[in-house]
């Protein structure tokens, strides 16, 4: 029997971990976001890893090594009100240069880049890093600094002919724009996690992107209203569908996440209307995402 694949899961911030502890029956590619998720990831065994930084922690690095702490998060967040900048600078840490992250943390054994991506929506917590909950600012990362981190991972994943895993709120059309001018050429494959565009947007991928566009579908999200999630299942190339939790794993019971997969698989299952061994199929997916170019 094929094992149930979550396509696109965590760890959470500052999570500490024996190296095997993550070890499962299931399949899991695990994404980095940040620095500190990336140093526990880096050393946990029997998963697949990703490498990257997410929107929402992309505001901590810097492509400039002579700006300061302030010019630095000045030049990439947006405020109206100066005392809630200086509140949120005071909280922040030194940004770290984008290209010394890449060149001393990059692994070429990793399997995937994610979690990357673009997200219109997000705004700092008041504590400035999205780790537990704070109460949201009003400031925001401009989509100038987003575009130009996510720019520089996809460029990785041409360079290192690796899959990327991506995340994409509100800003579908850039989305599509960045990758096809960074990724479609070079035949580097993309999956659209929890994925929220449009029924349009979806069918230019599938049509420009053919086999190279992969939807990773969640519960939390696409099966929120069930009978719309079978509605994307059932719109989308069969040989192009993932499963996922989207998940911090040190957050939860292996048998929580194991139930998540497989309510999907079962959705997808009365979606296609048919006696389709779901977990192969999404095994068989996974398979051809990850082995890439
Ligand atoms: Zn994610």
């Amino acid at each position: 029997m094929a094992p149930l694949v979550d396509a696109h899961c965590h760890l959470s911030w500052n999570c500490s971990l024996a190296p095997n502890a993550l070890s499962s029956d299931h399949l899991r590619c695990v994404m980095s976001t940040n620095p500190n998720d990336w140093e526990t990831l880096k050393k946990v065994e029997g998963v697949r890893k990703c490498f990257g930084v997410h929107p929402w922690y992309c505001h901590l690095f810097s492509f400039d090594e002579n700006l300061d702490k302030r010019s630095h998060y000045a030049k990439v967040l947006e405020w109206k009100d100066d005392t809630e900048f200086e509140s949120i600078l005071s909280v922040l840490p030194e940004p770290v240069l984008l290209e010394s992250y890449i060149s001393q943390e990059f692994d070429p054994q990793i399997d995937a880049i994610g979690e990357i991506g673009l997200d219109k929506l997000f705004r700092l917590p008041q504590n400035g890093l999205y780790i537990k909950s704070s109460p949201l600012s009003r400031i925001r990362v401009s989509m100038s600094h987003q575009l130009a981190v996510f720019r520089r991972f996809c460029q990785l994943a041409r360079t290192e002919g690796k899959p990327v895993s991506v995340h994409g709120v509100k800003c579908h059309g850039l989305l599509y724009d960045v990758c096809s001018q960074e990724l479609m050429a070079y035949n580097i494959n993309v999956c659209l996690h929890s994925v929220t565009a449009s029924k349009e947007t979806l069918k230019r991928w599938i049509k420009h992107y053919n086999k190279r566009i992969f939807f990773s579908l969640s519960q939390c999200i696409n099966f929120k209203d069930p009978a719309a999630g079978r509605e994307l299942v059932q719109m989308l190339p069969q040989e192009c569908i993932l499963t996922e939790t989207d998940f911090p794993l040190d957050k939860y019971k292996n048998s929580e996440l194991v139930q998540q997969l497989q309510y999907i698989c079962g959705q997808i299952e009365i979606a296609l209307d048919s006696s389709i061994d779901v977990p192969q199929l999404i095994y068989t997916n996974f398979c051809r995402y990850i082995e890439s170019s």
